[in-house]
């Protein structure tokens, strides 16, 4: 039910943290946040039933660090308040993490095909196929962008989403998509946020890009490219707020 992602210089780890507890209001069950381990280019990815304090406690002492980052709390409509359930989900061979929020009407259809091309699933959610058809769509086009990939597999969803997609394939980028789920871009220096809300990210920033209905964005920690879902460039100029928290 919130989304938020960091990508740039500090430990996204208390940024995510931090956004979420920001985005308590909007209610949730579970929450977690994957982070990637550049040296060993893969994901860690924590997870946990209740509150994000619950979260924080759970990752006290662990030490983790990442400069890219997704995270979300999660108000279940496909599958049991669980740790399997929570987000961020991640692909079969843990080259795509993602959160979404919303519902994929379709997921049914599209995990039944998964499923005969021999994906095996961990969770009950909806959210997961989009793992797995990413990383799918991938393995049948590996020369193909991040950006490509993704705009191939939004086509094929059903249904509202907002997405923060992070991948070792091209692990300096957070792809954001938005269809029917609210979703903005915190627009920093020398680092960039996507969150459901600004107030998860004002305490780092007061610029921010709305993303708008089928629109997708390719965000490093120095470049935001917005797209339509043709592929082709948007241009959006950010807003200044001034409110404070
Ligand atoms: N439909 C997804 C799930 O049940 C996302 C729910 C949400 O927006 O939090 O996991």
């Amino acid at each position: 039910c919130g989304i938020i992602g960091y990508v740039g210089y500090r430990n996204a780890v208390p940024v995510l943290l931090y956004g979420l507890q920001r985005l308590e209001y909007r209610g949730y069950d579970s929450a977690g946040i994957a982070v990637l381990d550049r040296l060993n280019n893969k994901f860690i990815i924590e997870k946990k039933v209740g509150k994000i304090k619950d979260l924080q406690e759970h990752l006290w002492g662990k030490n983790i660090e990442g400069h890219i980052g997704i995270g979300h709390t999660r108000w279940a409509t496909h599958g049991e308040p669980t740790v399997e359930n929570a987000h961020p989900h991640i692909s079969q061979s843990d080259i795509i993490t993602l959160v979404h929020n919303g519902i994929i009407e379709n997921y049914a259809y599209l995990k039944e095909e998964l499923i005969k091309k021999g994906y095996q699933f961990k969770s009950q959610t909806d959210t997961e196929v989009i793992a797995h058809l990413i990383e799918d769509e991938y393995k049948n086009n590996p020369d193909k962008s991040l950006l490509q990939i993704a705009l191939n597999v939004v086509k094929k969803l059903k249904g509202a989403y907002a997405l923060g997609i992070i991948s070792t394939i091209e692990p300096d980028k957070i792809i954001a998509v938005r269809k029917g789920s609210p979703l903005i871009i915190g627009v920093g220096e020398n680092e960039n946020f996507i969150a459901s809300d600004i107030p998860a990210v004002l305490e780092y920033t007061k610029k921010f890009i709305t993303l708008d209905d089928d629109e997708i964005a390719v965000i490093t920690k120095d470049n935001i490219q917005i797209y339509n879902i043709h592929g082709e460039k948007v241009e959006k100029k950010p807003f200044k707020v001034n409110w404070d928290i």
